[in-house]
């Protein structure tokens, strides 16, 4: 077997270990599972893109989970858990080899009440969502990879998405009610955390724990409309942004703002997005789309594409052209094609870094709510040049004051975090204490 692990390990001995259990071997299949989108940067792509794991098990129920934590433990193999592996920093890539636990044959959905719903990991979030629809309820937030990414490696890896500006960030208070978590002691167990004790494994790239179970809170699903808007002006567009982000009386799921030339790499939508016009991308709940207008109308907009909510399972979805599938449609056409992920917290702030780097950061806004203000975020497009550059690029930012959660590194802490979290520390070196979860990834524990 295709092994990248220091030591020397019989992986068919280890193999029939887990007898029984789902075990992938075949190394063109291991290599497929090794990886994520990692290669959206240019500096990640260099530092791992040989990386792989040695085998893949797709354990069915937490009982296999343990199973396998008690053989990773015994023989002190490395376990790295994937979702759906469409993390962009390369989180659920093993650094040193090992066992990649695949978590999608774990798709319960055990219950979805008004207002909360209790799944495995393994859940697609398009899949759920689906469900808790027919109940009159809805996820609070998905990436726009919900047609693929599962709630686990939502938690796991990703930070928000469409519906954060109504509902902030996944790591903010009330976001994640519970979660079932397998150890890696001597004796794996399961330890059931609530409460503010889920932000011990929440974002923490499967370092501490595996998530067997979690209690996500829902929203109250709504009609959405897909909207876009178009502007002759950058500035007005992110102006008419803010003040749609701030109007409470609006209720919206999405507003993603893209400066000219990025709309040219949306080839499916050319029709509605003319030559260097600007453009915002909506979710917005049907019933308030006659106050909308008037907005629109203020801000001198023009809508290009309305799309009412009966027809949002058929065809293209706006979703799929925002938060970092952007950069996914940019690259396709330019790979050479990188990107930020910034608060820029003041449009003051947007104007200065647009004008400051003209066309080699190509502006893309997302509004979202962070500590209860609705704010520009975004995920500018940069035209890659060297690495060097690109970090100059980000001190410029940061000097500026703009927070970068940088998604050039795979470290946990460089990433959003910037400094230790103790409480996630302190976690892993009660549950995992030979440091066998997703090794390489966390610089506290690296650094203890
Ligand atoms: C085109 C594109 C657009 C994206 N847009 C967004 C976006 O809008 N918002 C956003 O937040 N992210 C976004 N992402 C990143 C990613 O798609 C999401 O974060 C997604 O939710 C990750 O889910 P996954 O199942 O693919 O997780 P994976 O990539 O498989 O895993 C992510 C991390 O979670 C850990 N993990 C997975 N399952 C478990 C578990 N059961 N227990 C413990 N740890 C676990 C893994 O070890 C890994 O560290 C985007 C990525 C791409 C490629």
């Amino acid at each position: 077997m295709n092994s990248t692990t220091p030591k020397l390990v019989d992986w068919d001995a280890i193999a029939s270990l887990l007898a029984g259990m789902d075990i992938i071997t075949e190394p063109t299949q291991i290599a497929k599972l090794s990886l994520d989108y990692y290669h959206f940067s240019p500096v990640l792509q260099q530092k791992l893109n040989d990386k792989r794991g040695d085998l893949v098990v797709r354990p069915t129920s937490e009982a296999e989970v343990l199973r396998v934590a008690a053989v990773c433990v015994k023989y002190k193999l490395p376990l790295t858990v994937r979702g759906a592996g469409t993390g962009n920093y390369g989180q659920c890539i093993p650094l040193d080899g090992g066992i990649i636990l695949d978590t999608t044959r774990m798709h319960a959905i055990r219950w979805i009440k008004p207002g909360l719903a209790c799944v495995e990991p393994g859940v697609k979030l398009a899949a759920f969502d689906k469900q808790a629809r027919e109940i009159g309820w809805e996820l609070r937030m998905a990436p726009s990879t919900y047609r693929t990414a599962t709630i686990g490696g939502f938690i796991g890896g990703g930070s928000g998405g469409i519906g954060s500006i109504t509902y902030g960030q996944l790591r903010d208070r009330g976001n994640l009610h519970a979660v079932r978590v397998v150890t890696m002691e001597d004796q794996p167990r399961v330890l059931e955390l609530r409460g503010d004790d889920v932000q011990k494994v929440n974002h923490a790239y499967g370092t501490n724990g595996i998530i067997t179970e979690l209690e996500i809170p829902l929203g109250p699903a709504y009609a959405w409309a897909e909207i876009i808007v178009i502007f002759d002006d950058f500035m007005t567009a992110a102006r008419f942004g803010q003040a749609l982000a701030h109007s409470d009386g609006l209720i919206k799921k999405l507003i993603s703002i893209h400066a000219w030339p990025i709309p040219s790499y949306f080839t499916a939508l050319r029709n509605y997005l003319p030559e260097r016009k600007h453009c915002a991308l909506l979710m917005i709940a049907e019933s308030c789309l006659e106050p909308f207008q008037d907005l629109v109308q203020e801000y001198g907009g023009q809508v290009t594409y309305e799309k009412p909510a009966q027809e949002a399972s058929k065809g293209t979805s706006l979703a799929e052209f925002t938060w970092n599938h952007t950069t996914l449609h940019a690259r396709s056409a330019d790979p050479a094609i990188t990107y930020l992920q910034t608060f820029f917290f003041t449009l003051e702030r947007v104007e200065h870094l647009y004008h400051h780097f003209g066309d080699e950061v190509l502006m893309h806004l997302e509004f979202l709510r962070a500590n209860g203000q609705a704010i520009p975020g975004g995920l500018p497009l940069v035209r890659y040049s060297s690495e060097e550059r690109l970090n100059e690029i980000i001190h410029y930012y940061e000097q500026k004051g703009a927070f970068i959660a940088n998604p050039h590194t795979y470290i946990l802490e460089d990433g959003g975090m910037k400094t230790v979290n103790v409480e996630q520390l302190k976690f892993k070196e009660r549950v995992d204490p030979y440091g066998l979860l997703n090794p390489g990834k966390m610089r506290a524990w690296l650094e203890r």
